[in-house]
């Protein structure tokens, strides 16, 4: 007999999405997956959906609490550092159980130059001490710490990118996946020396980082804010399913 408390999925990746399809195929319990309706056309995931933000770590609890929620699964994005600080401080105020599902990170390969910094303002003085331009992949967000910089900026992201911009960019509007020769292309056209990415992990946006390698393009590396100390972190989408089946209970 189905388990009618729901899981509750913090979505917005291609993991989260992976994640309901594989519970509403399994079919033993209902599944609501949470967006934050930034995006301007989501791909939704299989199962219920609910869109927009909660309105803090209190009001998520309220919220965990009056929908019976049985379990989080918190597959955000790795820089998604607010929603996941929200699910660690509400989880444990409604007594619902928490696992964070988290991609892993990139390593760096034989002939990569990285730089790894801990910010975007730390991405800003590594890039100062830089000449050439520059290709910006971190998100339409935290621009601004680029803005006063000289180098020219090729900004590429999905949507519009939120001002202020450095005065000599470039920006493209697109979407990945991408391939290594697009990349290379990509890199080639604007003489690109340095790229910055945030450490986002996966296969949908690593070919900028091989197209980098074979071009000997500097790159600038922005690691991940840590997740909240003690709360559970799966790598896959396999490990998550059976975090749900240990913890919630079916009649
Ligand atoms: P964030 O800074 O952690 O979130 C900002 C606020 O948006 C949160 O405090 C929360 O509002 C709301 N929110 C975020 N994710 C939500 C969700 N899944 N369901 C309901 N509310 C949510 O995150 P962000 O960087 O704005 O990212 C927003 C979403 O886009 C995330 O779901 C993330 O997985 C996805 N995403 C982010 C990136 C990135 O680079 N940051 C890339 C790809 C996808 P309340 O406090 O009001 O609850």
């Amino acid at each position: 007999m189905p388990d009618l408390t729901p899981v509750l999925i913090l979505g917005g990746t291609a993991e989260a999405r992976a994640l309901a399809a594989a519970l509403v195929a399994d079919g033993r319990r209902r599944v609501v997956s949470s967006l934050a309706g930034r995006v301007r056309n989501p791909a939704l995931p299989a199962g219920e959906v609910r869109i927009g933000g909660f309105g803090g770590p209190e009001a998520l609890a309220a919220w965990l609490r009056v929908h019976q929620i049985a379990a989080v699964l918190d597959a955000t994005h790795p820089f998604a550092a607010r929603i996941s600080a929200s699910a660690a401080e509400a989880t444990p105020a409604a007594g619902v159980p928490l696992l964070v599902l988290r991609r892993p990170g990139w390593t760096a390969a034989e002939g990569d130059r990285w730089e790894r910094v801990a910010s975007m303002p730390g991405a800003a003085d590594a890039v100062a001490r830089t000449s050439g331009p520059v290709l910006l992949t971190t998100g339409r967000g935290g621009l601004e710490v680029f803005a006063p910089l000289p180098h020219r900026f090729v900004i590429r992201t999905v949507d519009p990118p939120d001002p202020p911009l450095p005065a000599n960019a470039v920006v493209l509007l697109d979407r990945g996946p991408y391939t290594v020769e697009g990349e290379r292309t990509l890199m080639t056209e604007h003489r690109v020396r340095t790229l910055v990415t945030k450490d986002s992990g996966g296969e949908m946006t690593v070919a900028k980082l091989a197209a980098a390698r074979e071009l000997d393009v500097a790159v600038i590396m922005v690691e991940r804010p840590p997740v909240t100390p003690g709360v559970p972190v799966v790598p896959d989408v396999a490990a998550a399913l059976r975090w749900v089946a240990d913890v919630t209970v079916l009649a």
